[in-house]
């Protein structure tokens, strides 16, 4: 079966070609936007049979995006994506225009006989759906659920595409975003806050545990939405980052199911609370009972005199 494979960052797109690969489809790649050529290198090491090029289109306008990919579909099986922000807007419209179904969050996907079978995470990652599947479909897979494909012997065809714009928007400026510290979902140990905090001020705590252990920083979606006490893109959970640490520490977070969603890849989850019956406890493989502002400076105090 063929697949046509896009996704909104070359770090996504490695991911959802690992997959492909893994399912053993035939793949093709769209890469769009800035220094295509330079990044199709890298990309065409790692097993896509086609790889096609449109340097017109910017990766978030999900207009152009939405027509280029609508207008390549044709004789795919299936159209594979990564279930970030980007990829489920222009995953839904595409679908529409195929007249295929759209399926999110997929962690697996298996032949049963005739049936094609996707598997994907439901109720924020508490519980797995199989989806039986008719083709074509629009497939996004859970980000940070696979590795980077690895290098791969297949030399693929490199194709340029001509393509106009078709957005209503108009792209005056572009400005890179500050970069705050290490990236959430690539760290090994996360520290994640939440509204047990009580000002902005005190995250200091967190932020000093974290310098300690090598740790990057995170919250839940009140710190970074509503009191705007973290950058955005710090935020974890269903609506924010999917992260899969060594070590994720859910502080004074009380662990509603959109922040769990985010965080059961890690592979050991501690949580802080003073709450004995907090939700997050159900979630985590151990848990402290205690007050954050108690706790936090012992810990640190502990972990420091240990590295001296
Ligand atoms: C559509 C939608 C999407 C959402 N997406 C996300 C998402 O992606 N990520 C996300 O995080 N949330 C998301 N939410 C919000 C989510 O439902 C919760 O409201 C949020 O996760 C709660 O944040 P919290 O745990 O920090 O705060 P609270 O629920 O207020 O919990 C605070 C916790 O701190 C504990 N605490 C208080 N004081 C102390 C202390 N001194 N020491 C130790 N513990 C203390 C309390 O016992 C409590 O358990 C979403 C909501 C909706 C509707």
């Amino acid at each position: 079966m063929k697949a046509l494979v896009f996704a909104s960052s070359d770090d996504l797109l490695l991911e959802v070609l690992n997959f492909s690969v893994q399912a053993g489809l035939s793949t093709d790649i769209l890469i769009t936007g800035d220094n295509c050529d330079e990044r199709s290198k890298e990309i065409a090491k790692r097993g896509a049979k086609n790889i096609f090029i449109c340097d017109t289109v910017d990766p978030t306008d999900e207009d152009s995006l939405t027509s280029l990919i609508s207008s390549l579909s044709g004789g795919y099986g299936m159209v594979l994506t990564s279930s970030d922000r980007i990829g489920k807007a222009v995953s839904a419209r595409v679908s529409q225009r195929m007249r295929a179904g759209s399926v999110m969050d997929v962690i697996s996907f298996m032949r049963r006989g005739d049936e094609l079978i996707l598997v994907r995470h439901i109720m924020g990652g508490k519980a797995v759906v199989e989806e039986r599947v008719v083709l074509p479909v629009v497939v996004g897979i859970k980000p940070r659920k696979f590795e980077p494909a690895k290098e791969n012997p297949v030399e693929p065809n490199i194709r340029r595409i001509e393509f106009s714009p078709v957005s209503r928007l108009r792209i005056v400026e572009r400005r890179r975003k500050k970069a705050s510290g290490v990236r959430l979902d690539r760290a090994d140990i996360v520290i994640g806050c939440g509204r047990g905090f009580k000002s902005k001020d005190d995250l200091k705590l967190a932020y000093e545990l974290a310098e300690l252990l090598g740790a990057a920083v995170g919250s839940s979606r009140p710190l970074a939405a509503d009191l705007k006490w973290m950058p955005e893109e710090r935020w974890i959970g269903m609506s924010g980052v999917t992260i899969k640490p060594k070590l994720y520490i859910a502080v004074g977070i009380s662990g509603q199911q959109q922040h769990i969603a985010g965080i059961t890849d890690s592979k050991i989850i501690v949580a802080v609370n003073s709450d004995p019956n907090a939700p997050i406890f159900r979630s985590s493989d151990y848990g402290v009972v205690q007050d954050l502002y108690k706790f936090l400076p012992a810990l640190k105090s502990v972990i420091g005199r240990r590295k001296r």
